[in-house]
């Protein structure tokens, strides 16, 4: 039996998920296995590079993995948020025209976008007759939308994919794999089955990395990047705007610390990989994790790995013998997703914290010996329930967790939520009447794509001006900055 992966094209983002598939597949069946990756090679050679390497291999199943279908991602290199304030809130008309153009061409591009990854599906449909089988998050959040969209008999696979693609490769058809996380479509309906175990992650073990080069010869190009290790799946939060429990489940899994460590020794030892990104939903999930984060950190310092690394990661619930661990083993930076500085905001979103255990937590971590990692407070301003209070407490947030590390070292990154299908977001946006119940997630009207990025009025105004500002004025890594200093001054009846 061959199976070949197919990565469809996104940014150059290591595919962890693949790499980990194809590892425990090979132990579980024997298969034998390809791995490419569509991001790797130029637009317009894909086709012919996807079509020459099913004819070559020959596989019984071509898997794609397709990572985001992303309708409006306000992230790196994308100016898609930066076109919608310019267009909805400049108050000058040219910078509005101007803004609407360059927002239509950033919508034709998800347009094609889309359209380009259903297209690689949908054409080896049309002349390869093996089994196609498509997941990835993508997939995990708009099955229906995407399975609804191709030939019958494509199989969507939803979550995570070893149990499944196991019995997929062992011959079982769509229509008894009900048992299983997966989206079918059989003459025009949709059918979707559940399932109620997940993997064992205790029982991985650690992937074969020398295997992995062998199926996956592009693995190369990322040895110089970040490279993605898990150590545990599954989230317990429940974060109103999250979509990770939905896709790992809110049981947390972990894997075992010396497997975490063989891979992270073996990627840095054998191939020279300086940087790795724990890939987990979260990296200290609750109080109960913290000795098994100490563990797997204790398990790759012994490795001896001249490494750095980072993750999302919860703060509450650290000690400083786990922040010791965490800086001793080469953690670059901590990504703290605190989304407001408000007690309040952070209960009606059920963040499950309180804003003074992260105080407390920044105070550990410097006891610890914190030095230059760089601390990036990610806050979702103009959440549900904001007031201009709340805002000023966010920015009161900020000022105290630099006075701990140091201004140099702290950096706000301002964020607006998206609302995402299968969230309580989602369900509160329609029970306000901010989305109509029958929404398209996919719809890439200008209308929809504001709806879906949260940042109602009446605060929208003066926040999106001080993202407009800060645009126009600072460098990209300063913007948070500004826009906290901007939003105390006007808020305080200033500038
Ligand atoms: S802690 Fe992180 S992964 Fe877990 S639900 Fe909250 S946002 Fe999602």
């Amino acid at each position: 039996m061959r199976l070949l992966h197919v990565r469809l094209p996104c940014r150059k983002i290591y595919p962890a998920g693949s790499v980990y598939l194809a590892d425990y597949i090979y132990r579980a069946t024997g298969a034998e296995q390809r791995i490419i990756d569509l991001a790797l090679i130029d637009k317009d050679g894909r086709k012919k590079f996807l079509r020459r390497e099913i004819e070559r291999f020959g596989p019984d199943v071509v898997a794609f993995s397709w990572r985001d279908i992303q309708i409006f991602s306000p992230d790196h290199g994308d100016r898609s948020l930066e076109n919608a304030f310019r267009f909805y809130y400049s108050p000058n008309p040219l910078v509005k025209a101007r803004a609407a153009l360059a927002g239509i061409s950033s919508i034709l591009d998800y347009h094609t976008r889309i359209k380009e990854n259903m297209g690689y599906i949908r054409d080896t449909a049309k002349w390869y007759d093996g089994r196609i089988v498509v997941g990835g998050p993508a997939v995990s959040v708009f099955p229906e939308h995407v399975i609804g969209r191709l030939e019958e008999g494509i199989l969507g696979v939803v979550g995570e994919g070893e149990h499944v693609m196991t019995k997929i490769v062992e011959g079982v058809e769509n229509k008894d794999l009900l048992d299983e996380r997966v989206v079918f479509k059989h003459k025009g309906r949709i059918y979707r089955g559940e399932k109620k175990r997940f993997v064992k992650a205790e029982e991985l073990g650690p992937v074969n990395y020398e295997y992995v080069a062998e199926i996956f010869p592009q693995m190369k190009e990322y040895l110089g990047e970040y490279v993605g290790v898990q150590t545990k799946r599954g989230c317990l939060h429940r974060c109103m705007y999250c979509l990770y429990p939905y896709i790992e489940g809110k049981v947390v899994r972990c894997r075992r610390p010396e497997d975490v460590a063989s891979e992270i020794s073996q990627l840095h030892h054998a191939f020279g990989v300086k940087k790795i990104w724990l890939v987990d939903s979260q990296f200290i999930p609750g109080r109960t994790y913290v000795p098994r984060c100490i563990d797997t950190l204790d398990a790759v310092i012994k490795e001896k790995v001249d490494i750095e690394w980072g993750g999302y990661i919860r703060i509450e619930n650290i000690t400083v013998a786990l922040a010791e661990r965490m800086l001793r083993s080469g953690i670059m930076q901590f990504e703290l997703s605190i989304a407001s500085g408000s007690q309040r905001v952070i209960d009606f979103l059920t963040l499950d914290y309180k804003i003074k255990d992260i105080f407390r937590a920044c105070e550990k971590i410097k006891k610890a010996g914190h030095e230059d990692q760089r601390i990036l407070l990610n806050f979702s301003l103009n959440a549900p329930t904001e007031t201009r209070e709340s805002l000023l407490e966010s920015v009161a947030a900020y000022k105290k967790i630099e006075d701990v590390f140091g201004e140099e070292h702290v950096n706000p990154v301002i964020f607006f939520l998206g609302i995402q299908p299968h969230t309580r977001l989602e369900k509160y946006a329609i029970e306000h009447n901010m989305l109509p119940k029958n929404y398209d997630p996919l719809s890439l009207s200008p209308r929809s794509i504001r709806k879906l990025i949260y940042n109602p009025p009446p605060l929208d105004k003066v926040i999106a001006r001080a993202c407009l500002r800060a645009w126009q004025e600072v460098d990209r890594d300063q913007v948070g900055k500004y826009v906290m200093e901007h939003l105390e001054t006007r808020l305080n009846g200033g500038g």
